[in-house]
Parts: C-alpha cells; structure tokens; sequence
C-alpha cells in the first residue's frame, strides 16, 4: 500500500520504553492527528517515524519499503520530513540560509538555480519569509519562525510532513493560519501527520485521528467522529464554559499564593 504504515512500534530512550506497540496508518493526502496530553508519547512517536531515535521493535514502512533501517536523511531523500517542536530555526542564520538548509540533503542533486527556483514556489506560500529573505531567522517572531520550519520542510519537497506542536505558544489569529496552510498542503496531495494539542483544531480538520496515551494508541476514528466523543471531549477539548471557569479560579487562587508568597499579599 501507499503512505506510511506503522506496526507495534516499540521505542523510547536509553533503557525506557515510551511507546508500547503503536499501530497506525496514514494515506496519501490524508491528515492524520495525534492527540494526547503532554508525555503520552507523541514526540516519541515522531521522532521514531523521521529515525531521530531507534525503534526497539515493530515495523515502520513507507510506501511498501521498511524504514527501520534507514537513517533521517535516507528517510528525507523518500520524502519524510519532520518539522520539529519549537521551531528550531537557526537563529543567526538569515531565513533564506535557513530554507536553503532545507533541502541540504539533496544538495548533489540541485544546482544553485534550481536551489533558487524551489525556494521561490515554496516561498509563494510564505510571503512574511519572501519579505525578510536575508534578515537573521531570530528576528522574526514566534508565529514567523514556526512558518519559516515549516517552509524549510517543505524545501525537502516532502511527500509525507510529520509536524510535531505547530501552533504551540502561538496567538490565536496565527494558529488560525498555521491549520489553514496545513489544510493547503493536503489540497496539494502531501499527507501529514500533526501532532498537536490542539485537540479541537486538529480533530476538526483530521481526516482520521489517534489519540495517544501513556505510549498506546487508546482511540482511532475519522475526525469528526472523535470530536463528537464525550471522552475524548471530557480529556483533550477541555476549553469548555466548565473547565475554563475551573481553570480560571485555580489561576486566581494561584496568582494570590504567589502575591502571599512575595510579602506583598494579594486583593
Ligand atoms: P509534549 O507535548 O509535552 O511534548 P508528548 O506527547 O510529545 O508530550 P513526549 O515528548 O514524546 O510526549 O514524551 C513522552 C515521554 O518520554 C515523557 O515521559 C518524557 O519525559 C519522555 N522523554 C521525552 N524526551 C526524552 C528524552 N530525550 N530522554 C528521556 N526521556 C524523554
């Protein structure tokens, strides 16, 4: 079969194990999400898929071909691209440095022009970057940066984009736009895997979801299926009138311990 197929995924660090035997699929052009809270194991995941880490048992294959053996730039060169949480842009690189990075990989097989050429179509997405080609990457903001990752992925012309947290720490407006550029991308054909925290947005755009506990995969559904579940709604939608009104009086309490605590008390 086409697209990525992942079976009893094993992997961790060192002598831990994270992930306790993930299945898991994701078709051409299909957006599939990763849901689950912080530590279940989603980065894990990822970072097993694009071979940052060594899968400790199970099967990763991509188009019919096993991946476990190959290495992140073998995996890049078959289209799999990983747009890392937190951005990881270079700083003092200038942005035009930093997507020229992006396709370092296939760099025996791009000359200078066509080097140029791909950066200009992929920059057509971005025209915040094509603005600020030759300012240093640290200069723009949070919401910039992410882009700017995002960008330098797709410099690798990916087939398959597996982005972990994109809208992490980002206003609400840029995250609005971040979920648009991903839904553009599947338009396109690319299938994407979005891990993300966001469960309400991502699980509204998913064609299919997983969500992801203690390292297992503990529901799969279409999108909309899952966004409909109380359980999923009770854990991973908590933005509701309840949860928020909650929250907020826990942030009040905290806000006056924290005043308690500095001497100068709190009203
Ligand atoms: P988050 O959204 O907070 O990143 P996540 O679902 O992506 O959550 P992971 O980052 O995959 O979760 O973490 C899963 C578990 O692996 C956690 O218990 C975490 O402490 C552990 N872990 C993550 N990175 C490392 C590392 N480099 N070395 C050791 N343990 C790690």
């Amino acid at each position: 079969m086409t697209g990525l197929e992942v079976r009893g995924l094993r992997a961790g660090y060192g002598g831990s194990v994270v992930l306790h035997g993930i299945d898991l699929r994701v078709g051409e052009g299909e957006i599939v999400a990763l849901v689950g809270a912080n530590g279940a194991g989603k980065s894990t995941l990822v970072k097993a898929l694009s071979g940052l880490i060594e899968a400790q048992a199970g099967e990763v294959v991509f188009d019919g071909e096993p991946l476990s053996r190959l290495s992140p730039r073998e995996r890049v060169l078959r289209g799999i691209v990983h747009v890392p949480e937190g951005r990881q842009v270079f700083s003092g690189l200038t942005i035009a440095e930093n997507l020229r990075l992006g396709a370092w990989s296939q760099r025996r097989r791009l000359d200078a022009r066509a080097l140029e050429e791909r950066m200009a179509r992929v920059c057509a997405r971005f025209p915040v970057l094509l603005e600020r080609l030759q300012q240093p990457a640290g200069t723009l903001s949070g919401g910039q940066q992410q882009m700017l990752a995002i960008a330098r992925g797709l410099m690798a012309e990916p087939r398959l984009l597996l982005l972990d947290e994109p809208s992490l720490g980002l206003a609400p407006l840029l995250v609005m736009e971040i979920f648009r550029l991903v839904e553009g991308l599947r338009a396109q054909g690319l299938s994407i895997l979005l891990s993300e925290q966001n469960a309400r947005l991502s699980l509204g755009i998913a064609d299919r979801a997983y969500v992801i506990e203690t390292g297992r995969v503990a529901l799969e559904g279409r999108g909309a299926e899952l966004l409909g579940k109380p359980e999923v709604a009770e854990r991973y939608l908590g933005v509701g009138k309840a949860v928020s009104a909650a929250g907020s009086e826990r942030y009040g309490e905290l806000t006056k311990r924290l005043g308690a605590a500095l001497g100068g008390g709190s009203s």
